[in-house]
């Protein structure tokens, strides 16, 4: 049977995925300046919420994916969690669970099983250890010279143009991300960064990540509770910006770790480090039947208008609270 047209064009296919990373006390924290939603800050977003949305559970959307006739509740919101970050079990996680919000989380499988920090993460407490971004800059652009004999370096003019102003971050912090991130070759970027890190926040790695991240544990009880778990990748690169086979093998080693608490059955989800993506990832992704698939772009997600696998999530700093 078609859906009948009248009915579909006024139902409500539209809804808010919001984005959240850091939600924690920072202000009796150890890292006071790491870039984050502060517990206070997060408590006046969820009465908010309740006030004015309908929180869905990822399953819903799915219903509303597969069914044209499926409405959903009015100003429908989802909550998701990048980086599986322990914040999540020991802050967000009793929140959500007394109000009965079921939001979704995105943990890095290697960061969980391996007790490594992301490098991502280990720039961000860099940041939040050391005041002065610009020394940091000049401290990483004067250590390039000793790799220049081994790689193909550019000029320090042109990496100090690789990025214009940016919403969130002053321009000597956004140009330190992307270096760091992605612009050097890997094996240099990698080095700094964990010269960094141990220099400025700690040279015991794993006891950080520890503390950082959710243990399996956690994730099997958040899971036990409700709460969905997808992937986030396995070492949380930027899928778009890697060969076909690394692309199938970040997929299918996360996968492997869903596995292990039975989330990655016909409900898997992507959730896309730095919301990075292309077309041979996302037919990887069909190929094996992710159902949906999270962005970075910025607006409320449109359930017929949008593809399944590429939403739009808009940030936590774009809702009122
Ligand atoms: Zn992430």
């Amino acid at each position: 049977m078609h859906p009948d047209p009248l009915k579909v064009a006024s139902m409500n296919r539209r809804v808010t995925i919001v984005m959240y990373h850091y939600v924690r006390d920072l202000a009796h924290s150890r890292f006071p300046r790491i870039k984050g939603l502060s517990l206070d800050r997060f408590r006046r977003q969820l009465d908010h919420i309740q006030q004015s949305y309908t929180p869905v559970a990822l399953e819903d959307i799915l219903e509303a994916l597969r069914s044209p006739e499926q409405e959903l509740p009015p100003n429908p919101i989802l909550l998701t969690f990048d980086d599986g970050y322990n914040d999540h079990f020991a802050t967000v996680f009793p929140l959500l669970d007394a109000r009965g919000i079921k939001g979704c989380f995105f943990p890095a499988a290697e960061a969980v099983l391996w007790h490594k920090v992301l490098d991502v993460n280990k720039i961000q407490f860099v940041l939040a250890t050391v005041p002065d971004a610009m020394a940091l800059l000049e401290q990483v652009l004067a250590s390039l010279d000793e790799f220049r004999a081994y790689y193909p370096l550019k000029t320090r003019e042109s990496y100090l143009a690789v990025a214009a102003d940016h919403r969130y971050d002053s321009r000597e912090v956004i140009v330190l991300k992307r270096l760091l991130q992605r612009e050097l070759p890997e094996p240099v970027r990698t080095e700094i960064v964990h010269r960094l890190f141990a220099e400025h926040v700690t040279a015991d790695e794993a006891a950080f990540a520890c503390e950082l991240y959710l243990s399996t544990d956690q994730i099997a009880c958040m899971r036990h509770h409700g709460m969905h778990i997808g992937s986030h990748g396995y070492t949380h690169v930027w899928l778009n910006h890697i060969p076909e086979d690394a692309q199938a093998a970040e997929v299918d080693r996360s996968l492997e770790f869903l596995r292990t608490f039975g989330a990655a059955g016909d409900t898997w989800s992507m959730c896309y480090p730095y919301g990075g993506f292309n077309d041979s990832l996302l037919a990887i992704l069909r190929a094996r039947r992710c159902r949906v698939g999270f962005t970075v772009e910025p607006r409320v997600a449109d359930i017929d208008a949008d593809s399944p696998l590429t939403l739009p999530r808009i940030d936590t700093n774009d809702l009122p609270s």
